[in-house]
Parts: structure tokens; C-alpha cells; sequence
């Protein structure tokens, strides 16, 4: 498997989450789809951590919670099926949150149909605002590939971009020189100061 960071968008954006999450902390997994992001923050928040993953579809919760048992060396995740527009609903430790990962779209191998929106992931974006702690990060993972995909990243983007300059910090990654409409990311960091 190659080494590079940059090559694979998801391998960039859970990388830079590493970096906003200590053992200890608390972690939110918004699509946890098969699971992977989930293992990767659960392995990082560590035995005295937390990390909540929701999803839509009880096939990827139960996807997630098979990886999670096969490879998880904790049992510090809390599986919610139902939308992460209910984020603030399910998470008591506001401003606490050290890192919040979206990987939006469809599950792979699963219904193409069922996909994340770009109103509900908005209103998704806006919770995980309320419960990040200073210092915290948002990662959002977009598909532009499809109309729906492109439309939900530059809805995304212009919220993004609307954030008020002294309070967040707003920072967009892509991959120019790649063939089709590779994935891009959006990072949201909550300032210290
Ligand atoms: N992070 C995952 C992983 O590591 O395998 C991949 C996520 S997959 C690309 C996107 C997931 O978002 C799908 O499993 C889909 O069911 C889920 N999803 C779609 N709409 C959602 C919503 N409103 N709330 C939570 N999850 C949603």
C-alpha cells in the first residue's frame, strides 16, 4: 500500500484529524458508513475516550460494528442510526468535541440512492459547531463527481465561507491536476483565541 498522504482524499482528512485529537477525548464520526473513520477516531481517543458515529442506514451501523469488533482495541464508540442532523441531540459534552468527520455521499457497496444532502449536511455542520471544542476540527470529505455531489460541495463551501473570520478558521483541499471531478476537503477549525 503506498505511503503518500495526499494520494488518497479520506487517508488526507483522517491524517489531519489526528492532529486535533488527544487520548482522552471525544470524537464524532458524522457518516460512519463501513466504519473505517470510526476505527481510525476510536483507536485515537483511546480507552478513557469517546467517539459517537452516526448513520442513516442500519447496514452501515451494523458494517461499522463488525469492524469495530474484529479491530477496535476499545469499546469507547456509541453506534447512533439516525441523522447527523441530530448531533446536539445525542451529545451532552458541548464544547467538548475535539474533531468532527463527515465523509459524505453514498455507502460504498451499498444503495447508491441513499446519499447525504446538501441541507441536511448544512444543518449537520451547524450542530457540530455547537458541540466542538476550541481549537477543534471539522472535516468534511465531498463528492463533486455527480450533479448532487457538486451541488452539496459548493453549498457546503459557501457556508463554510460565510463563517465570521475571527471565530473560525476555513481551509479547502484539492487535487487539480487529477483526471474527473476528484474529492475534495473542507476544514473548519473553531479558533483558540
Ligand atoms: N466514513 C465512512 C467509512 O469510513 O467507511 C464512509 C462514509 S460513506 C461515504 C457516507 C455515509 O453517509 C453512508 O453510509 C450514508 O448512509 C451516510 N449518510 C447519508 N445521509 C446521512 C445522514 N443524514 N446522517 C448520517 N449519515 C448519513
Amino acid at each position: 500500500m503506498s505511503d503518500s498522504i495526499i494520494r488518497t482524499t479520506t487517508k488526507l482528512a483522517i491524517t489531519m484529524a489526528e492532529k486535533y485529537i488527544r487520548e482522552g477525548g471525544i470524537a464524532v464520526d458524522a457518516t460512519a458508513g463501513n466504519g473505517n473513520d470510526t476505527l481510525a477516531l476510536s483507536n485515537l481517543v483511546g480507552a478513557s475516550g469517546k467517539v459517537y458515529a452516526f448513520d442513516i442506514q442500519k447496514e452501515a451501523i451494523e458494517r461499522t460494528g463488525k469492524l469495530l469488533a474484529r479491530s477496535s482495541l476499545f469499546d469507547n464508540v456509541v453506534l447512533i442510526c439516525n441523522s447527523h442532523e441530530k448531533i446536539s441531540s445525542y451529545i451532552k459534552e458541548k464544547g467538548q468535541v475535539s474533531a468532527v468527520v463527515f465523509n459524505l455521499g453514498y455507502l460504498p457497496s451499498g444503495n447508491k440512492n441513499i446519499h447525504t444532502m446538501a441541507e441536511s449536511s448544512i444543518k449537520a455542520i451547524k450542530e457540530s459547531l455547537g458541540v466542538l471544542r476550541k481549537g477543534g476540527l471539522i472535516s468534511i470529505v465531498v463528492y463533486p463527481g455527480t450533479e448532487e455531489g457538486k451541488n452539496e460541495r459548493d453549498a457546503v463551501f459557501h457556508f463554510a465561507k460565510s463563517l465570521p473570520p475571527e471565530k473560525y478558521h476555513v481551509c479547502r483541499c484539492d487535487t487539480p491536476n487529477q483526471p474527473g471531478n476528484p474529492p475534495e476537503i473542507i476544514w473548519i477549525e473553531a479558533k483558540s483565541l
